[in-house]
């Protein structure tokens, strides 16, 4: 089943402890569906200014990503500039500029309308409530903030709540938004404004699903090298909702393993810089990393307990 995602599409310029990279491809639309559509068919509607280099996104059109839906205007590409901290966990924006997202207004193709699995990737959420306004029924609509829509739009984000079924936002994303410090109240207080399920990411140290009556966390694909963390969360969301979507499913089962090809995609973006870790990526690495994760968390209690419990 397809996805629609609607996103930034970025020029980031990032710097690691471990390079730089100048306006390279990025935005949340493109680590979004670099990672979904390893899974299944994948839309996307944005804006890019005059100096995108389009042709770079080749790669996506060739793995079937349909990009009919990204604009082209006159002015400036949405750009953002970070600088991570040693961790490579923690980062500091050092700049963003909305350019062409300034006056962007979503449209949705009419074939794009009927779209039963969205993703509102991180964008400003007066955007995520028009994308929403021209969707007629889907059956699961996932959505990504950040900080900066946080702090600068919050109602438009908290009446968008209603709107969604799966929320997906980073730990300390989801502290500030909840004005909560501990993750469970956070995410309670976020689902009693309609998310049923609210996914916190928490960069190498996995992630963790809250619904109503269960939990499941996945950690981090234990890797020896991280070089650019960047779209690590978009690339665990394409992962999260990709599985969801090839699968039509929002069953427990699923989503737990949803959670394992979020993180393993996500592991797999965070190992180059910009988008080149999910470029040529195929089934069977996916399928070995899942493989791997399975191997080190499964565990048995032992007859001894399993009895008493
Ligand atoms: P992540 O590392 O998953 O948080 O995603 C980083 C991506 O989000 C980068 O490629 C940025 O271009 C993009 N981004 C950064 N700030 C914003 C923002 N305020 N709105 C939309 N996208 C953003």
């Amino acid at each position: 089943m397809s996805i629609l995602c609607v996103g930034s599409i970025a020029l980031d310029s990032v710097e690691t402890p471990f390079g730089k990279a100048e306006r390279v491809l990025g935005g949340s639309a493109i680590f979004f569906s670099a990672s979904a559509s390893l899974l299944t068919d994948v839309s996307v509607v944005g804006v890019v200014g005059h100096d995108y280099p389009l042709d770079q996104l080749r790669f996506l059109s060739n793995r079937g990503v349909d990009l009919s839906g990204i604009e082209r205007e006159d002015g400036e590409s949405f750009s953002w500039a970070g600088r991570y901290h040693s961790d490579l966990n923690t980062r500091d924006t050092l700049e963003t500029h909305l350019g062409v997202f300034e006056e962007f207004r979503p449209k949705i193709p009419g074939e794009f309308r009927q779209s039963q699995y969205v993703f509102l990737a991180n964008i400003d959420p007066v955007l995520q409530h028009q994308v929403l306004d021209q969707v007629d029924s889907p059956e699961v609509v996932a959505c990504d903030t950040m900080n900066y829509w946080i702090e600068g739009k919050r109602e438009a984000l908290t009446d968008l709540l209603a709107r969604v079924d799966i929320l997906m936002l980073n730990d300390e994303e989801a502290r500030q938004l909840a004005g909560k410090s501990n993750l469970i109240r956070a995410s309670q207080w976020i689902q009693e404004r309609g998310p049923e399920i609210v996914i916190i990411k928490k960069g190498e140290h996995g992630a963790i699903l809250f619904a109503d009556d269960w939990i499941f966390f996945v950690p981090g694909f234990p890797l020896e090298q991280v070089f650019d963390p960047t779209g690590a969360g978009d690339a665990f969301a394409g992962g999260v909702l990709g599985y969801v979507a090839q699968q039509e499913s929002v069953a427990v089962d699923n989503l737990r393993r949803a959670m394992v090809y979020g993180s393993v995609l996500g592991s797999f973006a965070v190992e180059q810089f910009s988008i080149d870790g999910l470029k040529d990526l195929g089934e069977p690495e996916i399928l070995a990393r899942v493989a791997k994760l399975r191997a080190m968390t499964r565990f048995e209690v032992g007859e001894e307990i399993e009895r008493r419990v």
